[in-house]
């Protein structure tokens, strides 16, 4: 009998369950030119995404819509010149650019939204106000990450010279010595350790009251995302780690990670927690946990909301063992 390797996966790809995932944009990094750019803009199906540091420029009321014309983008004073192109939806340039934080605007019929909101409007179950679809999440979180991405690489890093946006944003140009730098994401290992029944959850100072996370970092130079996880979870609480197995994605645009999670398995059981970075961390049981992920925890504890991939890693382990 042939086995499927495919067979042991989840029936739906976890990724999909997270918040700033779904993003449909034909991005065709490939087969763009330096005319490509400036062919989108005089395209009039072309539209454009309004980013005002983590916040999204979005239609006020009824349906909420975060796509603007250019002119539209320009009257809300939008740094076209800082443009770039995310890609295409249906052969409709996508754009986007940045509006200043000083822009005035008229409140009743814009809001300026946190991406954090969004997404967890987006994928709270409820109908709330200031909602986009899952699909524009994943393409705001792309604009967010490439954004900031552009305006931490102004300069080249080989030469110091100012550098230039090339194919619509998908690459600086130093004209001096040639270089050429493409955007980047920053790789950080989520993980949720697991001792049998139990779970390892920790909680930094910053967030809600009685929440608690999974623990994560960033990985190093030199590092696979397995020895990643062991070395985060030994630093942050002194737990020892078998093996480790990858689960889910989510791009987090805060400002451009990708999230990579993980089920770890632990073979030491004694918390030594990295007070600098924890306040608290412990070992909770299935039984816990599912209250908290289910909001019925007798002490008001929880986890985070389900847009982020620690939900889903943590949800995924209690339900499925
Ligand atoms: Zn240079």
């Amino acid at each position: 009998m042939t086995r499927n390797f495919f067979d042991r996966l989840p029936p739906v790809e976890p990724s999909t369950l997270v918040g700033f995932s779904g993003n449909s944009l034909d991005r065709r990094s490939e087969a763009r030119n330096e005319s490509t750019f400036a062919a989108a803009l005089a395209d009039p199906t072309a539209r454009v995404y309004l980013l005002r540091g983590d916040e999204a420029m979005i239609r006020a009321g009824g349906a909420t819509e975060s796509l603007f014309s250019l002119k539209e983008a320009k009257a809300l004073g939008a740094a076209m010149d800082d443009a770039i192109l995310l890609g295409w939806e249906n052969s409709a340039p996508r754009i986007a650019a940045i509006v200043g934080s000083d822009t005035s605007f008229d409140v009743d019929a814009f809001h300026a939204v946190p991406l954090r909101t969004l997404a967890i409007n987006a994928f709270s179950g409820s109908i709330l106000a200031d909602t986009v679809e899952p699909a524009t999440l994943g393409a705001l979180a792309q604009a967010r990450a490439l954004l900031h991405w552009h305006a931490a690489n102004r300069f080249c890093g080989r030469c110091g010279t100012r550098s230039t946006m090339a194919m619509g944003g998908y690459r600086r140009d130093c004209p001096n010595c040639g270089l050429q730098k493409f955007p980047r994401t920053d790789p950080v290992a989520i993980m949720l350790a697991v001792d049998g029944d139990r779970c390892l959850m920790g909680r930094q100072a910053r967030f809600a009251p009685g929440t608690y996370s999974c623990l994560a970092g960033f990985v190093e130079p030199g590092e696979t995302i397995e020895d990643a996880v062991r070395r985060e979870i030994q630093e942050e609480a002194g737990i020892r780690i078998g093996r480790v197995a990858y689960h889910a994605s989510q791009p987090w645009p805060f400002p451009m990670s990708l999230m990579i999670g993980c089920i770890a398995q632990a073979i030491s059981t004694d918390i030594v927690p990295d007070t600098e970075e924890l306040e608290d961390c412990r070992w909770f049981s299935r039984d816990e946990t599912r209250a908290m992920l289910d909001g019925e925890h007798p002490d008001g504890l929880s986890t985070p909301p389900r847009m982020a991939i620690a939900h889903t890693l943590i949800r995924a382990w209690v339900e499925g063992g």
